[in-house]
């Protein structure tokens, strides 16, 4: 099928929720993707923060392929070993104790506020569960996950939302300390918000927020969807931030375009579900959990120390332009917003047409989210057309 006959399907049979750009993608190699006719786009987007590994990843698909003829699904009433595999070499990265797999970073999430909900309901009884979270943030698009994002245009239409959340601004210690009340039993946060403008938190405000949960036995919870799996240049953004969460989801980048997520809990988390609290049919798929093994195997340190250059290979390179309307790149590793005056949606279909991928942030930034082996000839070739639009 040629693109345009691609576009009249997906019009004709897709609910059409979502607002795409005009390109259709065949296949790719590399961080370079190319449409049915063969037109090249220079990807950074990695599918929104997913294909951490890149495109035509033979050693990640030959991982698959194995794991798909050997034993694709098995529930999870029996064991198998790629999920166990997955798990100990989390924990083992991490220093976290125990997982869980899900398939979505929503879902994740859920499970992590679940997890904090029942650990306060165990130690103190009810009327602890109040959740807090960050203005600003994003936490997902389930009822529950959108009631923890701290946006006001995302609470509209599907009332009633699920309660016990309340929103707190980003990096003041102070409002934190007095929303911690005795109802409070979990503070969630991302530490560089993705969605909401790549905005990361600031150091001192992360210590603080680990400190008051200490001592106020509140559950620090750490929403690694986007920051997660290398992304950062860490193998997570909270091993850079020198903190011990309590609780930290992960989604995207953990298979490398396979659908999975989960969350890891620390000691004192590990046991506050058991046996049926909770679940769900494809968590931890055995094809999936294959392909995270492979990708947490080529995240070495290596490749994550070139997270870090190549981010800021990007950052002085977007320096130098000096372009009226264009603001000073921010953000960590491969995670990086770039503030615009004019309109970022329509800077990005310009690009997508110049033949770049580019994802927007918030209302007023341009992201980047380039898989995190991209080569430098493959960022010079994007930042031109970025340029090139931009001016
Ligand atoms: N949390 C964060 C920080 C995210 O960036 C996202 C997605 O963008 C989510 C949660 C939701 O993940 P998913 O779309 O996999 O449900």
């Amino acid at each position: 099928m040629n693109s345009s006959d691609i576009k009249k399907l997906d019009a004709q049979s897709v609910m059409q929720t979502y607002a795409r750009f005009d390109a259709v993608i065949d296949h790719g190699e590399g961080a370079t993707l190319y449409g049915p006719e063969g037109k090249e786009y220079i990807d950074f987007t990695s599918g929104i923060g997913v294909n951490c590994i890149g495109y035509g990843n033979k050693k990640w698909a030959d991982a698959i392929y194995e794991q798909a003829l050997k034993l694709q699904h098995i529930s999870n009433l029996y064991y198998s070993e790629p999920y166990a595999r997955l798990a100990r070499t989390l924990t083992g990265r991490t220093g976290m104790r125990s997982v869980f797999f899900s398939n979505s970073g929503a879902e994740a999430n859920e499970g992590m506020i679940k997890l904090a909900r029942k650990y306060s309901y165990d130690k103190y009884g009810g009327g602890r569960s109040t959740v807090l979270t960050l203005v600003q943030s994003f936490h997902g698009r389930t009822v529950t996950t959108l009631a923890a994002t701290g946006q006001d245009s995302f609470h509209k239409y599907f009332f009633p939302f699920t309660e016990g959340f309340e929103y707190i601004p980003a990096n003041d210690a102070a409002a934190l300390e007095s929303a911690a009340t005795d109802k409070v039993c979990a503070v969630m946060v991302e530490l560089v918000q993705g969605e909401g403008g790549v905005l990361p938190l600031e150091s001192r405000y992360v210590r603080d927020v680990e400190k008051l949960c200490r001592e106020r036995d509140i559950l620090m919870l750490v929403d690694e969807v986007q920051t997660g799996v290398g992304r950062t240049g860490a193998l997570f953004a909270f091993m850079q931030y020198g903190i011990n969460p309590d609780v930290v989801s992960f989604a995207k980048g953990i298979a490398g375009g396979l659908p999975m997520g989960g969350f890891m809990a620390n000691e004192k988390c590990s046991g506050v579900l058991g046996a049926g609290d909770h679940a769900t049919t494809f968590g931890g798929n055995p094809v999936s959990a294959a392909a995270a093994v492979e990708v947490l195997s080529q995240l070495t340190a290596e490749l994550l120390g070139e997270v870090v250059k190549k981010g800021e290979y990007i950052r002085n390179a977007v320096a130098g332009w000096n372009l009226p309307g264009v603001g000073a790149v921010r953000g960590r590793g491969l995670m990086l917003g770039l503030p615009v005056s004019a309109a970022p949606k329509e800077i990005a279909a310009a690009c997508v047409e110049k033949g770049l991928l580019i994802l927007t942030a918030g209302a007023d930034a341009l992201r980047m989210l380039p898989p995190l082996n991209i080569t430098y000839d493959e960022i010079d070739k994007g930042l031109a057309i970025l340029r090139g639009v931009l001016a």
